[in-house]
């Protein structure tokens, strides 16, 4: 067979794998080791994209009034494909962004879970009825498919992100290109090879391999494209956003974020810690919802910090493809820089670090596991987003003072409070101005329910739950009379 990751064919449109002739090949290197080149693309351009906007655009007609229950059985069909594809999906995933094996083969499985509770969605697409004031007459609100959607990913997460935005898309009816970052384009090229076994109607799905800056661009833009579900930075999203607004484009925006976690008067500090260290290193700090400061009342700071450096420590850090390593490098050079200017303005007076600090490797973008401490809460390092594996530490006097720095930034995604105190909990859960809260647990989320930021983390409706349908579909509200009684 051939191996679309390997040779020009990298984008798949209307039914067909594209030999894309608009650029020079494009090399992933192994985060791991950047000498050694993992996966070679032929970027699409512009030709390509606006090809595969046809497509999509003339397969809705037919896609949209397939019943949900029928495109549901294509789901069914991908997953039958994918219990034997998990250990692929997952090196691939690991080689191109870097994350540990045993994290990429959860975030394999996982897409399981999601893509069966979406295929059961099918089902569950109806709305409400209504009594109406008028006689012989029944009101009631459908759901419809939105059109053809544009899929917008980024590297962190490459097998879940695309999976829960196309899956959905599909269920309500919506024909779809997915976009995936160029730097690990591969799960999404082995999620195209699945869906062309599956027998999916051509142009019902379809993947364009290239640079955000231009293809994604293209996407944003095109009068054709009803509907751009995108995940990545606030930078991006905003920009996306402004472009959408221009022709009243509905967008689906998952964003950045600077999660906290508060501890205050909690008696379990070692549980604490490890909830913590766990929520800011898995994939070494680069997910969303990773807890990248911890806010903690001054009585407590001591034992919390001992209890960070040691759980900190013990993570084993290494090759993403060697079963034993806990952590692995960050993604690519631009996260490097990024990690070692917030480290220079911690060596600069912003912070002090107590463990970690240095990368580790010249051949691959490794860095240590990293707590900066006695960071002010309004640091560039507590409020703005560093994307790696460096946890600071915000003693204050107060849960007031807790409160407001938890607050104190423009993300909004996810926050999270280890307390005895149910008061304290229960403030915090009120106050934490967040789309998602989380009580004497880590910041991780479950399959089924709705995830999203508030602020500048995230717009429109919250995907990964059954959400994702406000997004997907418009809503209609319906008279009918039958004036004969
Ligand atoms: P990114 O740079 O914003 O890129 C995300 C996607 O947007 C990529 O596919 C990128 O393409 C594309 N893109 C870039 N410029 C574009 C443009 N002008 N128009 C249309 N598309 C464009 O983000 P990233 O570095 O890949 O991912 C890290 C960020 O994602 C972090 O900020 C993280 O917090 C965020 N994130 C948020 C969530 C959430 O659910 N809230 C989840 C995961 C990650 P190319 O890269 O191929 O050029």
């Amino acid at each position: 067979m051939k191996d679309n990751r390997q040779n020009h064919n990298s984008s798949f449109i209307d039914g067909v794998w594209i030999d894309s002739s608009s650029s020079e090949p494009f090399a992933v290197r192994d985060p791991g080791d950047t000498r050694k080149v993992v996966a070679t693309y032929l970027t699409a351009g512009e030709e390509e994209t606006l090809n595969a906007v046809a497509a999509v655009k003339r397969a809705f007609g037919a896609w949209a009034t397939t019943p949900a229950s029928d495109r549901a059985q294509y789901v069914y069909a991908l997953i039958d494909l994918w219990r034997d594809r998990i250990e692929e999906v997952a090196r691939t995933a690991t080689s191109e962004m870097g994350k540990p094996l045993r994290e990429s083969r959860s975030e394999a499985t996982r897409a399981i879970v999601e893509m069966r509770y979406w295929a059961a969605e099918a089902l569950h697409l109806g709305d409400r009825t209504f009594e109406s004031t008028r006689p012989n007459t029944v009101a009631y609100t459908i759901r419809q498919p939105i059109g053809p959607v544009a899929a917008i990913t980024p590297w962190n997460f490459p097998i879940l992100t695309p999976l829960r935005k196309v899956i959905p898309a599909l269920v309500c009816g919506c024909t779809v290109i997915l976009k995936p970052a160029v730097q690990a384009p591969g799960p999404s090229v082995l999620i195209a090879e699945m869906l062309e076994k599956v027998q999916l109607p051509k142009g019902v799905f379809n993947l364009i391999v290239g640079s955000g800056r231009s293809v994604g661009g293209i996407l944003t833009a095109n009068p054709d494209i009803a509907g751009i579900s995108f995940t990545g930075s606030t930078q991006v999203g905003l920009a996306i956003e402004r472009v959408a607004a221009d022709r009243n484009a509905k967008v689906q925006l998952e964003m950045g974020g600077k999660n906290a976690a508060v501890v205050a008067d909690y008696s379990n500090i070692d549980h604490a810690a490890k909830e913590i260290v766990n929520a800011a290193f898995t994939t070494s700090g680069q997910r969303c919802t990773s807890v990248s400061r911890v806010i903690v009342l001054k009585e407590q700071q001591k034992e919390l910090e001992a209890a960070l450096k040691r759980y900190a420590e013990e993570r084993k850090v290494g090759h993403g493809l060697d079963e034993e390593s806990e952590m692995g490098p960050v993604s690519n050079d631009e996260q490097m820089e990024k990690v070692e200017h917030y480290i220079s303005l911690a060596r600069n007076g912003e912070g002090h670090i107590i463990t970690g600090g240095h990368r580790s490797s010249e051949e691959g973008y490794y860095f240590e596991p990293t707590i900066v401490t006695d960071v002010r809460p309004d640091s560039p390092l507590a409020t703005e987003e560093i994307f790696g594996p460096v946890l600071t530490v915000v003693p204050v006097k107060d849960f007031e003072e807790a409160v407001s720095a938890n607050n104190g930034t423009v993300y909004g995604l996810t926050s999270a409070i280890f307390t005895d105190r149910m008061e304290f909990a229960h403030q915090f859960t009120m106050r934490s101005e967040a789309g998602m809260v989380h009580v004497n647990h880590g910041t991780s989320s479950e399959g089924h329910l709705p995830f999203g930021g508030w602020k500048q983390s995230g717009q429109g409706a919250f995907g990964i739950g059954d959400t994702s349908k406000e997004f997907f579909t418009n809503l209609k509200a319906v008279y009918r009379m039958n004036p004969a009684g």
